[in-house]
């Protein structure tokens, strides 16, 4: 296996890999998807994720998230994450792994990950009062299943267990303080994030993103907020917590005060093509490498010029900025 590292032609150190292992979602979130079936990308086998998996850590890769579509309805998830948990950095320790979950069928699944040797668990969940969350969804009893997941996954230990809402003015943006309160009541961390133009629709305006600084001042009209110092260059959450210490909340501002240049990530959607950056207007096929024949060194190749050319950064809100081909579902969030 080659040594080389994967960097960028911008001169940033990529160790973060997110795959979709579906495309397939059970919710059929109003600012995600149309409601439409719409297109479907195939997935991939859970040996050849593995594999291709396997030739991303071989270039230093320390973090694997899963993702889709929606990851707890892929059969097989269990000995995915069994494996990758067997899988050593280049440096001989555990790979960081963690997973991103609308968390509809946590509450069964928890425990299980946890033993399989799963990290953490992302939760997105983008409303506190049920009415809301449901007409978000489009799925009745929603909240409450989803509540019963966040609860599982803390009982098994599955920390620190983030939550993270999507905010989009005149849809949920009278959520903020209610999610203030929950992240203290639930002792979860609660992520404000900036809407992005990754829609399967045509949602999308600037008048539409509720900014990190509306945010702030919001929450701190009822809970002082105190901020928190960054723990590392490539953290994409500014963090707060509140004034007397109990809960934390963090803001995602991709939109706003965009991150690309502390940018650690490559993608790998459920079809297995790579994606340097969310808005990428080209894909790398590396699955038609795979069938093709390719030894692990050329895969790892492959990767390696791949990733050089990672875009700078994403044109969100300027003149001629043009959505990509996929939207997030299909990419993998
Ligand atoms: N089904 C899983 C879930 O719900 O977390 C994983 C996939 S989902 C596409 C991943 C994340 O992307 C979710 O937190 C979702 O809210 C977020 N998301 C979807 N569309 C978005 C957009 N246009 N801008 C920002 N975040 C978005």
């Amino acid at each position: 296996m080659p040594a080389a590292r994967l960097t960028d032609s911008h001169g940033r150190v990529i160790h973060d890999l997110r795959v979709s292992i579906t495309d397939r979602c059970n919710y059929k979130c109003i600012y995600c998807r149309t409601g439409e079936l719409g297109a479907q990308y195939p997935e991939l086998s859970i040996d050849e994720y593995l594999r291709l998996i396997l030739v991303f850590v071989s270039l230093g890769i320390t973090k694997v998230r899963l993702t889709g579509g929606e990851p707890l309805l892929r059969r097989g998830l269990l000995e995915l994450v069994q494996e990758l948990a067997r899988m050593r950095t280049l440096d001989g320790g555990p790979l960081e792994l963690a997973l991103t979950t609308n968390g509809h069928l946590l509450d069964g699944l928890a425990a299980p990950l946890k033993a399989a040797g799963l990290d953490r668990v992302t939760v997105s969940m983008d409303a506190v009062d049920a009415p809301t969350f449901e007409r978000i969804t489009r799925v009745p009893g929603s909240y409450e299943t989803v509540l019963g997941g966040i609860r599982a996954a803390r009982a098994a230990g599955l920390n620190p267990l983030k939550v993270n809402c999507v905010l989009l003015r005149g849809f949920n943006d009278d959520q903020i303080e209610g999610f203030a309160e929950f992240a203290r009541r639930e002792s979860v961390v609660v992520r404000f994030i900036e809407f992005m133009p990754l829609e399967e629709g045509r949602l999308w305006t600037p008048e539409i993103v509720v900014p990190l600084a509306e945010i702030v001042a919001r929450i701190g009209r009822v809970l002082p907020l105190v901020a928190l110092a960054p723990r590392e260059a490539s953290e994409t959450a500014r963090r707060y917590t509140f004034a007397d210490g109990v809960g934390e909340i963090g803001i995602i501002a991709p939109v706003t005060q965009a991150f690309c240049g502390a940018c650690s990530r490559v993608r790998l959607t459920s079809d297995g093509k790579i994606r340097t950056c969310l808005f990428s207007q080209v894909e790398h096929d590396l699955y038609g490498r795979l069938r093709a024949g390719a030894r692990d060194a050329e895969l790892a190749d492959y990767i390696l010029r791949t990733v050089q050319g990672k875009e700078a950064r994403h044109h969100i809100g300027e003149p001629g900025f043009l959505k990509p081909s996929r939207s997030m579902v299909h990419i993998g969030g």
